[in-house]
């Protein structure tokens, strides 16, 4: 388990984004909820997910008051303080501009179901109406997926787990979509069979597993930096 200071927890899971090839340029973000307070920390925006530490890491209030941290923070970032005071239930949203999942946003539709780990997604995920913060909180509703046309995906959920894990799953499907939809004959996968596959997978706690991945490898690539705030020691513990 990480440790549970919400500066680690968020740069971490920027850090292991940054291992999929979610994060190598300026944009994209991660926030958690700051429990019992209208804010959320979330990364800074002068860095890049490879390039997060804690330190970059800032509390905001839903009015973009910066209460804690001296980084600049992305002006794109006001959605998250719009889906936390719609959705009491949601505690960390990832937002990023990955390659196949920007690709998906052009096709300006949700992803389809061409693998097991898609059903994730099956009634989950919805396209905004555009990148405004008066579109996305409504948009996105009681569900824990967003794409924003020409832009990228936005992933929530009750835990920062959760919500990465969904993030570097949509990432992978959102690859096997844009590859299929070029091919005419091939049919995506179909109730009831998604239904089926969704109970399996979140049986098997899939989710779960890959966010261990995430840490685990953000916890090489801190190492790697020659960095020292996060061993893989801690993240297995
Ligand atoms: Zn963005």
């Amino acid at each position: 388990m990480i440790p549970n200071d919400p500066r680690v927890q968020v740069a971490a899971t920027c850090r292991g984004l940054a291992t999929y090839g979610l994060g190598s340029d300026i944009g994209g973000h991660v926030s958690v909820r700051a429990p019992g307070e209208d804010a959320y920390w979330i990364n800074a925006i002068d860095r890049t997910f490879e390039e997060m530490t804690p330190d970059a890491i800032v509390k905001l209030d839903y009015e973009g008051n910066l209460l804690d941290g001296d980084h600049p923070v992305s002006l794109g970032a006001d959605f998250h303080e719009g889906i936390y005071a719609h959705r009491p239930d949601v505690a960390a949203i990832v937002h990023s501009h990955g390659p196949w999942i920007t690709s998906l946003c052009a096709l300006n539709r949700p992803v389809k179901v061409w693998h097991n780990l898609s059903s994730f997604f099956a009634g989950e995920c919805v396209m905004s109406d555009d990148d405004t913060f008066e579109a996305i909180a409504p948009g996105l509703g009681q569900r824990s997926t967003i794409l924003i046309p020409y832009h990228g995906a936005i992933t929530v959920s009750e835990s920062l787990a959760r919500a990465a894990a969904l993030h570097v799953t949509l990432e992978y499907a959102a690859e096997l979509d844009v590859r299929m939809s070029s091919i005419p004959d091939a049919v995506p996968m179909q109730e009831p069979m998604v239904s089926r596959v969704k109970a399996l997978v979140t049986k098997a706690g899939y989710l779960d597993l890959t966010f261990d991945l995430i840490m685990r490898r953000a916890a090489d690539h801190i190492e790697a930096a020659g960095e020292d705030w996060l061993s893989r020691e801690e993240v297995r513990a």
